[in-house]
């Protein structure tokens, strides 16, 4: 069972009985979202749940894809309503087919098959290597396995799709104590728990990297004419599109899971690799710190003093060509600004 994310480990199973009277279990997995907390856009697909999931707005489906996108798989939304393979939702080439050959698969072209828009097919379909997984998005205490998605299930296991291809995800939102979401966090407030920190991940002791600061050193290659594959950056840190984010990405973790109370405060939140969050998630911290901390990494001559995770090389790299800069990164450019004013 190693091939599930961390962030969708399955935790029970859930028992379906096929048209057939056959009853199986399939492993199921209950991981928490965060509602998305920003304006919402016209067209939510009938009023379908939004969620963020690592800054971008998305739907239940896309956040388990990219779950799996960032643990080296490529997969697609299977989007059985409007019959469109996807791997977004709004803005530009959100849809893509499913490609034609695997090479590691030779069953491809039946798996393929299986994953039909037609056939009550599962809602996220993925693949890594020799393996596939297909993976149902239900949202807790609201939506059920239907009768056409049994009907499919039956025919992909008579297809010898082993049990463990298959994973119910029952997500729920991220604060069910109290019914509200998180609110989001300020740059400044980010910014400022990454320097009290020292850019130093609170559970495992690495030197985190400020993730935007990667994009622009590809640019810098590319402008320099380089045009091998680079694998800086990837938007979601996937592993294979970018390495050293999936290990060392920069991101704010909460000490105490929001969702198991602990308060949205500075001092509940740490710095953290996106090794050590993606493994943390909703755990509570005491259960952490007896199971699951990587082992802390000790320094022979002492802590890093000036490691600030590249953040200042990010400024650099920007600001010579505001042109590309997306919302988000002019807001670190204007904070990371005013901290280094601050410093002088
Ligand atoms: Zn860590």
């Amino acid at each position: 069972m190693p091939q599930y994310p961390d962030l969708l480990k399955p935790e029970s199973e859930q028992r379906i009985v096929l048209p057939s009277g056959l009853e199986v279990e399939l492993p199921k997995t209950s991981p928490l979202f965060r509602k998305w907390t920003d304006p919402l856009p016209a067209d939510t697909y009938n009023k379908k749940p939004v969620l963020e999931f690592n800054g971008e707005m998305v739907f239940a489906e896309l956040a388990i894809l990219r779950i799996f996108e960032r643990d080296g798989w490529e997969g697609r939304w299977i989007d059985s309503f409007s019959n469109k393979y996807r791997i977004g939702y709004w803005g530009e080439d959100t849809t893509k087919d499913l490609p034609a050959r695997q090479t590691a698969i030779p069953s491809w072209d039946s798996i393929r098959a299986l994953a039909n828009c037609e056939g009550g097919c599962f809602d996220v379909f993925c693949w890594r290597g020799g393996s596939v997984m297909f993976a149902e998005a239900k949202w807790k205490a609201h939506d059920t396995i239907r009768l056409a998605q049994r009907q499919w299930l039956q025919t992909a296991l008579d297809a010898g799709i082993p049990l463990d291809s298959f994973l119910i995800v029952e997500w729920g939102f991220d604060s069910p104590r109290t019914g509200k979401s998180r609110p989001p966090l300020s740059k400044e407030l980010q910014l400022s728990v990454f320097r009290r920190d020292g850019w130093i991940c609170r559970w495992c002791n690495r030197p985190v990297i400020f993730a935007p600061v990667m994009k622009y050193l590809e640019r810098e290659l590319r402008k320099s004419g380089r045009i091998e594959p680079l694998s800086y950056y990837h938007a979601h840190w996937t592993r294979d599109g970018a390495p050293l984010l999936d290990e060392l990405g920069a991101v704010i973790d909460h000490v105490e899971a929001f969702s198991a109370g602990g308060t949205h405060n500075k001092k509940n939140f740490a710095t953290a690799c996106n090794k050590c969050n993606g493994r943390k998630s909703a755990t509570p911290i005491a259960e952490w710190n007896k199971r699951f901390q990587r082992k802390p990494i000790k320094g022979k001559y002492g802590e890093p003093q000036h490691w600030d995770g590249l953040s200042a090389l990010f400024l650099i790299l920007a600001q010579r060509d505001r042109s590309g800069l997306t919302a988000s990164e002019r807001d670190w450019l204007k904070v990371l600004g005013e901290a280094v004013a601050d410093c002088s």
